[in-house]
């Protein structure tokens, strides 16, 4: 269990976290969903206590994961009640190009404590895991981005660690390896609980049981995908196609309350489309068709739009993204 209260990170003048607030159960697959620049990254830092923090705490099973161990340099994990708990593949794994993959996860796994008579178990059943095991014997210099990520990732499950955080995973892989990350994510997911990051929507979309948006360092919403999806279904949102002008169709529309905003299409004098916005979810289907049959103006269609998560990650991250544009 993981518990981030109220963390804020400055870096200089520039709030890259703003207050963050959240919690992380057992059992679960979290998605860290946001733009590029939105502090995902930094979060993770100060999670796993490679990163001090301006202000805030975070809890590890109710240790204070800055004050037990911050580490700067490159080697990330250490012998500490923390990092025992959480395994953690940065967003720029700190491989050592002059190892092969069996001694850096042999070395990993001496860094993080893992004793000398269970070491070689832990490192032959993290790369099995990985599938790793026939290039063991290789420098990590000669290996395609695709395998130095599974290294990292060898790295953070070494011990199996309760809690595996991985920064965009899948970022720099092709889509061949792309999907086998995230088959071995799903494969994690049995025994772990898993926070990733990214800011590709359909990978969180994919593997996540809980997403939490993140936009300019603010947590913009936070519930499992389906919920986040009737959230915005709620405030929203009919589309009507209807046999009258667009005053007319105003002017009928005006009388109904619950209407938020409207939008007019005319395709012609005589065809009006609206988009509409309904207020608090109100359901005012009825109300619709019975006023256009009043006025004897034939509604031809009428349906619900459905914001699909997409929608709803832009409109929560948009207005941000133009600031940001620099750290694309
Ligand atoms: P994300 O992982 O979501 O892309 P980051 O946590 O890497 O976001 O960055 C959040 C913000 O903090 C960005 O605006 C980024 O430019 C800034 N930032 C990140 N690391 C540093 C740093 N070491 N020094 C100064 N600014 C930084
Ligand atoms: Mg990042």
């Amino acid at each position: 269990m993981i518990e981030v209260k109220n963390l804020v990170k400055k870096y200089g003048n520039h709030l890259a976290v703003d207050h963050l607030d959240f919690q992380i159960k057992p059992g679960m697959v979290y998605g860290f969903l946001g733009p590029n620049g939105a502090g995902k990254s930094t979060t993770m830092n100060i999670m796993t206590g490679c990163m001090g923090a301006t202000q805030g705490e975070v809890l590890i099973n109710g240790y204070d994961s800055g004050k037990i161990h911050v580490c700067n340099e490159p080697v990330f994990f250490g012998q500490t009640k923390t990092n025992q708990y959480i395994g953690y593949l940065p967003e720029h794994p700190p491989l050592y190009m002059d190892m092969t993959v069996r001694e850096y996860l042999d070395f990993a796994a001496e860094l993080k404590g893992i004793r000398k008579s269970q070491r070689r178990e832990a490192v032959d059943e993290a790369e099995k895991m990985v599938k790793v095991q026939d290039v063991e014997h290789r420098l990590i210099r000669n290996l395609s981005k695709g395998y130095r990520q599974r290294v990292g990732l060898a790295q953070a499950i070494l011990g199996f660690p309760d809690m595996i955080i991985l920064d965009e995973p899948s970022v720099g892989l092709d889509p061949k390896q792309i999907i086998e990350m995230r088959d071995l994510i799903r494969k994690l997911a049995e025994n772990h609980t898993v926070i990733l990051s990214s800011h590709i929507l359909t990978e969180i979309r994919e593997v996540c049981d809980y997403i939490l948006i993140i936009s300019k360092g603010k947590l913009v919403a936070s519930d499992t995908p389906e919920n986040l999806e009737l959230l915005r279904n709620g405030a929203s949102s009919l589309e009507l196609e209807v046999k009258a002008a667009p005053e007319t169709a105003r002017a009928i529309l005006s009388t109904i309350d619950d209407i938020d905003a409207m939008e007019m299409h005319s395709e012609n004098e005589n065809l009006t489309r609206v988009k509409l916005e309904t207020k608090n979810g109100a359901d005012i289907r009825e109300a619709i068709f019975y006023a256009f049959a009043e006025e004897k103006c034939p509604l031809l269609e009428m349906k619900t739009a459905k914001a699909s998560l997409e929608d709803i990650f832009m409109e929560l991250t948009q207005k941000e993204e133009s600031n940001d544009a620099g750290n694309l």
